[in-house]
This record gives structure tokens, C-alpha cells and sequence, in this order.
């Protein structure tokens, strides 16, 4: 019972960061419940989706006519209006992405610290 426990708890580690890349939560936190130690692996080694990462970096929606246009655009190419630049939100995007394998890298070594604690006090 207890194990089952554990073992759903662990399988979301895999599922945070497979979601931040782009992939389906539910299949991999299933995968990581299954086999948390090659799920763990397996999500860190698999590239972003591409479509979802070059579309929420590289591209934006233009302020008047709402077509996606090139973040580092400063005229609507469907339009013709004159649009601010806005180059600061590429490094933003990148950074949430990073933040989210800290927060999993985080949330393992608290599980792992407890399961020892844990562990210890059943001796
Ligand atoms: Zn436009």
C-alpha cells in the first residue's frame, strides 16, 4: 500500500518535467510510477517538443490583426503595422523550462531525504 504511495508520488517528478517539455503528464507519470529510475532518465534525455518550443519562442501574435508574426519583428508581415520588438521574452521562456528541472531536481532530493528519514525511524 504504502509502496504504491511512493511510487505515484515519484512518478510525478518524470510527469512535471515531461509536461514542461512539451509531453503528456499522464503517460508519464504512469511510466514513472512503473519504472521511476528509467522514466527519470528517459525525460531528461528527450528534446522538447519542437513544434510548442520554436512556436512559443519564436513567434508571436500581432497586437492588431492577431496573425503570428516573428518575435523580433517590428512590422506585421499580414498587416503592414509597426510593432514593438520584444526580444526579452525569448531568455524567459528558456528560463521557465530550466526552473522546472531545478523544482523536480528539488522535489526528488526532499522525497528521497524523507523516504530515508522514513526509512530510519522503522529501524
Ligand atoms: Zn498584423
Amino acid at each position: 500500500m504504502s509502496l504504491l504511495f511512493i511510487a505515484a508520488i515519484l512518478g510525478l517528478i518524470p510527469a512535471f518535467i515531461a509536461q514542461s517539455k512539451g509531453r503528456s503528464f499522464g503517460a508519464w507519470w504512469l511510466y514513472g510510477a512503473l519504472l521511476f529510475i528509467v522514466a527519470i532518465i528517459h525525460v531528461l534525455v528527450i528534446p522538447s517538443d519542437s513544434t510548442t518550443s520554436i512556436n512559443s519562442s519564436d513567434s508571436r501574435s500581432c497586437p492588431f490583426c492577431a496573425e503570428p508574426i516573428r518575435r523580433q519583428a517590428i512590422k506585421c508581415k499580414h498587416c503592414g503595422s509597426e510593432v514593438l520588438p520584444a526580444p526579452a521574452l525569448q531568455d524567459e521562456g528558456d528560463g521557465t523550462q530550466i526552473s522546472w528541472r531545478r523544482l523536480a531536481a528539488l522535489a526528488l532530493a526532499i522525497i528521497i531525504t524523507g523516504l530515508i528519514i522514513h526509512a530510519l525511524k522503522l529501524d
